[in-house]
């Protein structure tokens, strides 16, 4: 979940370096070769400084910067099973897990043993290969509306290119997303999303007017809302994307009826249905969402997990609609990393794992089970009005009183600032909860009894 964040709420910005870093030792005074004072550089300033000198907002993905909790940056130095491990070697049970592909912890020995054995044979090669076929045809097993599909890198680039596929399919131009759903950090997809995605302002966000004019923004779980958007765009409408299950703004589930109802709907309007199964597929078993709850898209994005770690995303759907890519149709997609035999083959050991270990499942969820129930006990003994959802190896409050989130406004009405100290103090007893509240707490087969049993308590002294 990467994204965006308005620098004007940066804690951080505003504090001299030296005071967010409990490493730093002052440099005033000293001198010497230019060799030594870059060494020197390098021992003054902790990694945080470093990292606002180097990185644009001293990371990759603005979510990690930690600024929606007050700060600062966790530097992390190495990782193992269930744990992360910061610079001075302090571990902290892990619960961002790279916000979801982890879902064997950080060091399966299944995944990260034996990787020579697929270095050797080189890590991209441009080419069609068996295994890719073999994953493809491994993938649709699971997933059989993906008649065909097309591997990509990131779950971004797949949602981008189902999205061109639908638009070419149907010659249309209009998308209708929900708020609040995350897709990656394409133009579009950034309206009013979720995560960590701050884009209100958008030619601030360089979303161009253009793209603005081809999308409108839904309320989940609220078909009123859809048809309030459609209303004389019917037959401009190309698709209708969204998380069938959301991970984007805390958990939230679908009501019953809504999904059935956009399905109708994108029938009616002789549109497609695209289902962001980045989170989901393989988080809720091999089917996904789409075989969870019984609806069939006519587009699907995947990611995520399906690496293992390594970076693979796919997407694809009806045989009809596929065929509008290049070379059989007009549409271009495309990418130099796309298939690759590394990220292919890892992919491969994942699938493996999981039809290997059925009981992955049911250990991932009596631990979230646990997790939840611990939580929910808590809250009662306090008397704390929060809602406690749990779903397989998720797990999620919000600071909000009410039931769990329904759509995004919920999600927005949370109490940012508890959050962020609860973070603050969570991180203190050692565990690694997700530096904002859009975020869900992800349990991995890596995680045992006794990781819960220590989170419960740190949830108790932190609250
Ligand atoms: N779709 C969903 C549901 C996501 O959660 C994310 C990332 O968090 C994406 C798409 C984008 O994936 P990536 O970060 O691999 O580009």
């Amino acid at each position: 979940m990467t994204k965006t964040v308005a620098c004007s709420r940066n804690p951080i910005a505003r504090t001299p370096s030296w005071v967010i870093s409990g490493r730093h030792v002052h440099a005033e005074g000293r001198a010497g070769t230019s060799r030594n004072r870059q060494n020197l550089v390098k021992q003054v300033f902790s990694s945080i400084e470093r990292a606002n000198a180097v990185l644009a907002g001293g990371c990759d993905s603005p979510v990690r910067s930690g600024w929606a909790v007050g700060g600062p940056i966790f530097v992390q130095s190495r990782a193992e099973g269930a744990y992360a491990y910061d610079e001075d070697g302090r571990r902290y049970i892990d619960y961002i897990m790279a916000y979801g592909p982890l879902l064997f912890g950080h060091t399966h020995p299944a995944l990260t043993t034996g990787l020579d054995e697929i270095a050797k044979h080189g890590f991209v090669w441009g080419t069609t290969h068996p295994e890719e076929i073999r994953l493809a045809e491994r993938i649709r097993e699971y997933l059989p509306s993906m008649q065909r599909m097309r591997f990509v890198t990131t779950g971004t680039e797949a949602m981008m290119s189902a999205i061109r596929a639908a638009r070419a399919f149907t010659s249309r131009s209009l998308i209708l997303k929900f708020a609040g759903n995350y897709h990656g950090h394409f133009d579009l997809a950034l309206l009013d999303a979720g995560a960590s995605a701050h884009t209100s302002d958008t030619k601030a966000s360089g979303i161009p007017e253009g793209v603005v004019r081809d999308v409108a923004v839904a309320r989940y779980n609220d078909l009123e809302s859809v048809d309030a958007f459609l209303i004389g765009r019917e037959n401009q409408l190309a698709a209708i994307i969204l998380e069938p299950i959301v991970g984007n703004m805390g958990y939230v589930a679908p009501i019953d009826g809504f999904l059935e109802g956009l399905r109708e709907r994108t029938q009616r309007y002789g549109a497609l249905l695209i289902f962001d199964e980045v989170i989901t597929w393989l988080r809720f078993g091999l089917r996904g969402a789409q075989g969870r709850l019984g609806i069939t898209p006519d587009l699907t994005a995947i990611g995520k997990i399906m690496g293992g770690g390594a970076p693979i995303a796919a997407f694809g759907g009806r045989e009809e609609v596929m065929a509008v890519l290049a070379p059989t149709g007009s549409a271009f997609t495309g990418g130099t990393h796309g298939g690759n035999p590394f990220s292919v083959a890892m992919a491969h050991r994942v699938i493996d794992l999981l039809e290997t270990h059925p009981e992955y499942y049911d250990h991932m969820r009596a631990l979230a089970e646990r997790l939840a129930g611990g939580i929910r006990s808590i809250f009662a003994e306090r008397g704390l009005p929060y809602a406690v959802v749990q779903h397989e190896s998720i797990v999620d409050f919000k600071f909000r009183s009410g039931g769990p989130n329904r759509d995004y406004a919920d999600a927005l009405a949370a109490d940012g600032e508890k959050y962020a100290a609860y973070w603050q103090r969570m991180l203190r007893r050692g565990i690694l909860l997700p530096p904002s509240q859009n975020e869900v707490m992800f349990v991995s087969t890596a995680h045992s009894a006794k990781d819960i049993t220590n989170t419960l308590a740190a949830i108790s002294e932190s609250l």
